[in-house]
């Protein structure tokens, strides 16, 4: 299989082959034969099997015909994050070199008056995360009517950002005859809802079953207590055990990511953080010196965990067990990609039981334990069941109000899913952090503290231990009081 055959254009095929593409991908080679034609295609497929240039490449084709007029572009891209969609305009710049279109791209974060000038100019194309979207759009900068193909990227994603209701806004302004191209990594029911109310009888194309681990990950579980200071311990032991070229830590909570992030700095590891608070140029510039090995260690939250399309990552290490076993998959899919080895290392708490078996029912296999499994006394079933019924009534209330909420937008700025608001963490320290190797020497077990210093393991508990009720305030305590 060639690209030659697939329906491109002449100058859509130089551009693949000074890209250095040989072979279409599966997505690409099922994908573009349809999307060149002007059909819909609904494909379920994740970051890493090519599926941005299984629309990029048609669409560079179509739009070979025709010009963009002022404020009326003739594409959009919909992308849930702005890491995304800075991706999405890359892969523009690599393969539509030759083609002179004039890109937008409309993410929060950033001042309007470019993107406005952009749109002023006429944009052959849009890309956008959908809050900033509709911004211009009620602002009266962009009109929507003679959108020719409307992209759809990380639908499931989108869902658990809540930007389902702002997706089915900007679809009913758009013309009805468009061409839609959707992907989505999972179908859950609102995605097959979505897909039904907006696609023209696609063609559905599936590369890879959803929530299938890469097989070349090496994928292996940790024991460790609850309390936080253990868990960080246990996090750099296992640092300090892989031979690590470069690893993203993932946290449930933005909190966590902060926190771990200061955790490591002050054990002597070159580390950054990336959470959705943080500020669209910090994100840049920690992104940036991660892919460049500036910073070799990451530590994120679930926004960092899809699409974004860091080649060569070593190692995944999850602090936290993900709630929902789908981010399982996504997070160590960060390594292992393109067929080379990754490795892929979770710590486990004995609240964490419940979770890390819907893990290992999705999985259909049970990932081994570094040093053996826990004993059935060790396991805390209670408290993990009791966080999955909290968890069952959450969702209920949150699908009623039409979605989960964004985590890494300021247009739309509001707590994810499992994370609530937290407070912002100081990610100044993490742009004066002094530049060191990823591993601190070994010193002893805390590894690379001066021992005189460090301050005692109670002392660390106590730091993390909840004062009072903690974070939890019972709701009858929120009631407003009528004076006498
Ligand atoms: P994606 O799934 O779109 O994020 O793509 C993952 C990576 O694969 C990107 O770095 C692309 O540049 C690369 N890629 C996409 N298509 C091909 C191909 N046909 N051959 C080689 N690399 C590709």
């Amino acid at each position: 299989m060639s690209f030659s055959n697939l329906g491109l254009s002449p100058k859509v095929e130089s551009a693949v082959i000074a890209a250095g593409f040989e072979t279409p991908t599966p997505i690409q080679a099922q994908a573009i034969p349809v999307a060149v034609t002007g059909r819909d295609v609904l494909g379920i497929a994740q970051t890493g099997t090519g599926k941005t240039a299984s629309f990029v490449l048609p669409m560079l084709t179509r739009l070979e015909r025709g010009r963009a007029r002022a404020r009326m572009p003739r594409t959009l891209i919909l992308e849930p994050t702005r890491e995304l969609a800075a991706q999405v305009a890359d892969a523009f710049e690599l393969l539509g070199k030759s083609h002179r279109l004039t890109v937008a791209l409309l993410i929060g974060g950033v001042s309007y008056d470019e993107q406005d000038k952009k749109l002023d100019r006429g944009a052959d194309v849009v890309i956008a995360t959908p809050g900033r979207l509709l911004d211009h759009f009620e602002r009266g900068k962009l009109l929507l009517n003679s959108i020719e193909i409307l992209v759809v990227d990380e639908a499931d994603r989108m869902l658990d950002m809540g930007f389902i209701p702002d997706i089915e806004r900007i679809c009913k302004v758009l013309p009805f005859t468009r061409q839609t191209l959707f992907f989505s990594a999972t179908m859950p029911p609102e995605i097959q809802r979505l897909a039904d109310n907006f696609l023209h009888t696609p063609e559905r194309i599936e590369v890879s079953p959803p929530a299938t681990a890469a097989t070349t990950i090496v994928q292996r579980l940790k024991k460790t207590s609850d309390l936080p200071a253990d868990k960080r311990e246990a996090l750099r032991g296992l640092i300090r055990d892989h031979e690590i070229k470069n690893a993203i830590i993932f946290c449930n909570r933005k909190k966590d990511v902060g926190i771990v992030f200061r955790s490591l700095q002050r054990h002597g590891f070159n580390a950054g953080a990336l959470h959705g608070d943080m500020d669209q140029r910090q994100r840049t510039a920690t992104l940036d010196a991660f892919r460049s090995g500036e910073i070799p260690i990451l530590v994120a939250s679930d926004v960092a965990a899809r699409g974004l399309d860091i080649p060569e990552v070593s190692h995944v290490f999850n602090y936290d067990v993900p709630v929902h076993p789908e981010d399982y998959v996504h997070r160590i899919g960060r390594t292992g990609r393109a067929g080379r080895e990754g490795h892929a290392a979770m710590l486990v708490t004995p609240k964490d039981h419940k979770a890390l078996k819907a893990i290992h029912a999705m999985l259909r296999t049970e990932i081994p334990w570094v040093d053996g499994a826990p004993k059935a006394e060790e396991l805390d079933e209670s408290v993990a069941s009791s966080r999955e019924n909290g968890r069952g009534r959450r969702r209920g209330g949150r699908s009623q109000r039409g979605g989960r909420k964004p985590e890494n937008t300021t247009e739309t700025a509001a707590p994810k899913r499992h994370e609530p608001p937290e407070p912002e963490i100081k990610a100044k320290s993490e742009a004066d952090a002094p530049k060191r190797a990823a591993k601190p020497p070994r010193k002893g077990s805390d590894g690379g503290k001066p021992a005189a210093k460090d301050k005692s393991r109670s002392g660390q508990q106590r730091e993390n231990q909840p004062v009072g009720m903690g974070d939890h305030v019972p709701a009858f305590m929120m009631r407003p009081v009528r004076a006498s």
